[in-house]
């Protein structure tokens, strides 16, 4: 039997990643389209109703593998691999992720499959899927055919939105996988998550990006109380990140994280290409730069002209004063 197959990736709470839900959804729409029924595999610990709940997103059945651990992409390699077999799924699908990259990737080579990556649109083309991804530091785009089965689909972080498809509960399935002998090699000691100004960077609605033009690491305090002040979280470019000004889970770009928050405001960042990749799918993008000729203009909504060392303090004391008024 066809199908699409997601993996969908929950914290310790059991609340399930906003990329996965993404793919759950563009899954059962293309699942649609094709005749056939989108499914989803979770992993550890969660409960009927958690695991059930999937089907709002269009997951006619769960498979829940409990003894398998979440976190480490081996484990979930043997999940995958196996209800792909037993039930004849034609694609597998990740959200994105460093996660889905390397479950996708380990999966690829345990089934020898085909695979695309980077994926920022996926269609139905002669009852098959075709996967539409940016190439060329996304100045081109290529269209990828499958010639044989399964084939897996790697999304680029946020490519794909979740949307609720009704209140239909999912089927759910316990199945009982053996783990590889490689695969009990390595062992979750902890799981957490990154955050930036305590809101993680690829779920924030407001972000405020830092770079070079702060001049030195303690100015970033100066990105840091504007985004506070907006109910944001803070993020960086590569320059800073190296200079080891910012942490590196706050960095975006072809190197780091890909964000798409309704509100990208880009403190002293040129803008070159490499962080124009992870930060270009923001709603509104505004730049605050002294530089006229900065390339981050080209493709921000709003640019203001300017020293961020004047503009950014008075903007956070006008915000705080909006919002306390
Ligand atoms: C393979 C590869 C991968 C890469 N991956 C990434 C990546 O993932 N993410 C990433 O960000 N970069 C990445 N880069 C680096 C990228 O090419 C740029 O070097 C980097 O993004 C520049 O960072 P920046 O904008 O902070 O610094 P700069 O390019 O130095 O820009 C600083 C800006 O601040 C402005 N400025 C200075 N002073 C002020 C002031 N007082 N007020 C207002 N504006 C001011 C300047 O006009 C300038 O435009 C990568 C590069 C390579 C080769």
């Amino acid at each position: 039997m066809a199908g699409i197959l997601v993996y969908a990736l929950h914290d310790d709470e059991g609340n399930f990643n906003k990329n996965s839900l993404g793919a759950i959804s563009e899954a059962a729409k293309l699942a649609g389209e094709l005749g056939t029924e989108a499914a989803a595999l979770v992993v550890g610990d969660v409960s009927d109703e958690g695991a059930a709940g999937l089907g709002k997103y269009g997951a006619r059945r769960v498979f829940r593998a409990r003894t398998v651990p979440e976190g480490l992409a081996q484990p979930i390699v043997d999940a995958m691999a196996k209800v792909i077999s037993e039930q004849g799924f034609s694609y597998a699908l990740f959200g994105g992720g460093l996660l889905g990259f390397e479950i996708g990737a380990g999966l690829t080579a345990r089934l020898n499959a085909g695979v695309t990556m980077e994926v920022t649109e996926v269609r139905v083309e002669d009852g098959k899927l075709v996967a539409v991804r940016p190439v060329l530091q996304d100045s081109a785009v290529v269209d990828v055919g499958y010639v044989g089965e399964p084939g897996i689909i790697i999304g680029r972080l946020n490519a794909f939105d979740a949307s609720e498809r009704g209140d239909g509960a999912a089927e759910v399935v316990d199945v009982d996988v053996e783990l590889s002998e490689w695969s009990t090699k390595a062992r979750m000691v902890k799981r957490g998550e990154q955050r930036g100004a305590d809101v993680n960077i690829e779920d924030a609605e407001i972000l405020v990006g830092g770079g070079r033009g702060l001049g030195e690491a303690a100015n970033f305090k100066l990105a840091e109380e504007l985004a506070e002040a907006l109910g944001g979280a803070v993020a960086a470019t590569r320059a800073v990140v190296d200079a080891g000004w910012y942490p590196y889970s706050a960095q975006i770009g072809q190197t780091g994280k890909t964000v798409a928050p309704k509100l990208y405001l880009a403190v002293g960042i040129s803008g070159a290409i490499q962080h124009k990749v992870g930060m270009q799918n923001s709603e509104n993008i505004l730049a605050i730069n002294k530089d006229p000729n900065a390339p981050i203009f080209e493709f921000s909504d709003l640019g203001v002209v300017g020293d961020l060392h004047k503009i950014v303090p008075k903007l956070t004391e006008a915000i705080k004063a909006k919002k306390g008024g």
